[in-house]
């Protein structure tokens, strides 16, 4: 599949769709979910066209690891919670739905579940200050 240049988060990185947004730098660029599975989801995205995994440039795909590290880091401080995990889908049949590449970012902890994937729009005020403070914890 070519890579759609109208999907969600190539509208975002072209400042035509709106984003909470934690983090950027020259490769990559860091927003809330939208539709957050847990309080804290974080998106993870390269500036580079790319559709998925399997089409990542791996020098971009390097310094996009290496945002997800610093971004994960914030959200585990900001959210206080033992554990993040990292998901990131290739493919229909894996889930993905948006098909520019991304990464999620899901602070966990003991006894509380993950929402369904990509349903239920958070409240944008909550969004926001969400992305405050993540901003404040990066380093
Ligand atoms: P995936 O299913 O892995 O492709 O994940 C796509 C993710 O993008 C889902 O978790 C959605 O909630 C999220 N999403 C969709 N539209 C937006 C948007 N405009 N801003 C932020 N996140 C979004």
């Amino acid at each position: 599949m070519a890579y759609d240049s109208d999907n969600i988060f190539a509208k975002i990185l072209r400042g035509e769709a709106p984003a909470f947004k934690v983090f950027e730098d020259e490769y990559s660029l860091a927003f809330m979910d939208v539709m957050p599975q847990v309080p804290g989801h974080t998106l993870v995205i390269p500036k580079d066209p790319t559709e998925d995994i399997f089409n990542a440039d791996p020098v971009i795909l390097s310094h996009t690891m290496a945002t997800v590290q610093t971004v994960a880091a914030a959200v585990k401080q900001a959210f206080e919670v033992p554990g993040i995990m990292l998901a990131q889908l290739n493919g229909p049949a894996a889930g993905q739905t948006v098909f520019h590449l991304h990464f999620h970012i899901l602070p966990r902890t003991d006894g509380i579940d993950l929402q369904m994937h990509a349903r239920g729009m958070a409240d944008f005020a909550e969004l926001e200050a969400h992305a405050e403070r993540i901003r404040a914890a990066i380093t």
